[in-house]
This record gives structure tokens, C-alpha cells and sequence, in this order.
């Protein structure tokens, strides 16, 4: 019995290890055109790669590592690796919380990294915890330049992706962040018509701030905040943001019950097909400036691609 419950598993993992081997096989190299991001399956965390159509990659978290589990270093590391990758433009931290930045580490010692992005935290959040300064501390080996950055700031791929920070606010003007959560960097990054709106964890008090600027928040593809927790994504954010696709990254059966039955009728009632990484496995969206395709590891869409037009 217990050969065969093995033999079952070793069946299963090279099944999984074939259709990653096809999966990656699919793409092509950055830089030939197209847009590209990938929500990577990092379990309950965040872990997602920008390409840009002129060869720029960027890092969003690095995955959490937690216990004898770093999957910045078991799943972020490798996938870099295996698109070839040897450099990244930038790696940005949404956040210090451990889902996000955990696996910063790894790939502070695996890749070179142009900058480091962290969010401008108003004096009482920028506190680090001790694993938050090793992870800093290893970038500094690396002698990796730190970027902090907050709302009205933004980054440049290239002529055609432009990553705009929509929050937090700078520290000291108009609502302060009072939760490293609610700090997160909240990214619009453009490219053509294409828009896909990045949250980290940012929760509804973040999106009113943002909304109560009169900030342009409409997206294609929303990544939601803090996992699907229902203190984010809330009513009015879905109504001014209008996603067609929503991204969730989420843990398998994870202990907080993400994400949560209230923001999935939020976003079934605004008409979001929603996706997410303990189900559809690694989510991609490639992006022409005019239309995007959304493939999946994992059904829906792993053998035939979605494509949806921008209106
Ligand atoms: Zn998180």
C-alpha cells in the first residue's frame, strides 16, 4: 500500500514536472515584444514577474519563506532561471511582511538586481523586524541601491511600460498608512490601453485614500489585495476599478480562510472573472498594448489561451 501510495506520488510529481517543463517551453524570451506578467504559485504569498517588451524584468515579492520553507529560493530563483534571466531591472517589496519579502533573500544572493524598491513608510512603519534586516542587509551585500517610493513617484521600462505609485501617500501629506498592510505600494503600470492595477495588501483604507484623491484606477486585470482578505477589495474599489480579470494569490486550504466568500460576490457582482494560484496554479497575462491573453498552469485556460480585447 504504501509502494503504491509512492509509486502515485512519483507518477504525480513527474506529471507536474512535464507540464511545467511544456509551460515554460510555450514562451518566448523577454524582450521579443510583447508584455508579459506572471503570478507565479508561491502558496500563500506573492510572487509575480514583469517583462516589458524591451527586455525589462521586474520582481513583485519574492514569495514567502517561512519555516523550512523558502520558495523564494525553491520556486522564484528557478523559474528566473529557467527563463534565462540573469538580471533583474528591479525588485520590488510591496511590503516587509514575510509572505512578500521573505524570499527576498534568495534572491538577493541568486540574481543581480538593478534597485531595490521599497514603499516610503512614515517614521512610526519603518520600523524593521530582524528578518526584514537581513533581508536588507543582503541586498546591501550586493550592493543593491534602495529606491523608496510613494505616491506621485513612478518608473519608466523603457518608451512603453510605466509603472505609476498610486500609494502610500508620501509620509506627512493628507491620510498616514497605520498598518504596514494599508503601506503596501499600490503600482499602475501601463502599457498601450493595457492597464493592470498591483495592491500587495493594501486594504479598503488604502483604496479610499486612493480613490478619494480622484486617482484613475481603472484596470484589465486587478491583482487583489492581501489575498482576498475581506478587508480589502471592497464595493466602491471594484466599481472604480472594473477589472476584467481578477488575480488572487493564494495558499491551498490556507488557515485564514482567503480568500473570503464577500470579496468573490464583490467581484462576481461587477462581472470579474476571477483566477487564482491554489486552483489555476501560475497565472500569465501577455499584453499587445490593445488586447491581452491569460493563460493558466493549470485549467482554464492552459491549453488554449483567453483572449480579451480592451475596450
Ligand atoms: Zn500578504
Amino acid at each position: 500500500m504504501r509502494t503504491a501510495a509512492k509509486l502515485a506520488g512519483f507518477i504525480l510529481a513527474m506529471i507536474v514536472a512535464v507540464l511545467l517543463g511544456f509551460w515554460l517551453a510555450s514562451y518566448r524570451p523577454a524582450g521579443s515584444g510583447a508584455f508579459r506578467f506572471t503570478m507565479l504559485n508561491v502558496g500563500q504569498g506573492d510572487a509575480s514577474v514583469i517583462e516589458s517588451p524591451e527586455g525589462h524584468v521586474i520582481l513583485i515579492d519574492a514569495g514567502p519563506a517561512m519555516r523550512d520553507d523558502d520558495t523564494g529560493r525553491r520556486i522564484v530563483l528557478p523559474y528566473l532561471r529557467r527563463r534565462g534571466f540573469n538580471r533583474l531591472d528591479y525588485a520590488v517589496l510591496t511590503h516587509w511582511d514575510l509572505d512578500h519579502a521573505g524570499g527576498a533573500e534568495a534572491i538577493a544572493d541568486g540574481i543581480r538586481v538593478g534597485a531595490l524598491i521599497l514603499p516610503r513608510l512614515p517614521y512610526r512603519l519603518s520600523h524593521l523586524t530582524t528578518t526584514a534586516q537581513r533581508i536588507r542587509s543582503a541586498f546591501e551585500r550586493q550592493s543593491v541601491p534602495v529606491e523608496y517610493l510613494s505616491r506621485g513617484d513612478g518608473i519608466a521600462l523603457g518608451k512603453q511600460v510605466t509603472l505609476q505609485v498610486l500609494s502610500p501617500p508620501p509620509p506627512g501629506v493628507g491620510w498616514t498608512p497605520t498598518s504596514d498592510n494599508d503601506a503596501s505600494l499600490v503600482l499602475m503600470v501601463r502599457y498601450g490601453s493595457f492597464r493592470l492595477l498591483l495592491t500587495g495588501d493594501a486594504e479598503a483604507e488604502a483604496e479610499h485614500d486612493i480613490i478619494r484623491r480622484g486617482l484613475d484606477v481603472r484596470a484589465s486585470v486587478l491583482k487583489i489585495g492581501h489575498h482576498g482578505s475581506k478587508t480589502s477589495t471592497s464595493d466602491r474599489w471594484c466599481h472604480a476599478v472594473q477589472p476584467k480579470i481578477a488575480l488572487i494569490s493564494v495558499g491551498k486550504e490556507n488557515t485564514y480562510g482567503h480568500p473570503s466568500r464577500q470579496v468573490l460576490e464583490r467581484l462576481q457582482r461587477i462581472g470579474s472573472r476571477v483566477l487564482r494560484t491554489d486552483r489555476n496554479g501560475a497565472i500569465t497575462i501577455e499584453s499587445n498594448g490593445t488586447s491581452f491573453t491569460v493563460r493558466t498552469m493549470l485549467p482554464p485556460y492552459n491549453a488554449k489561451p483567453a483572449r480579451i480585447v480592451i475596450r
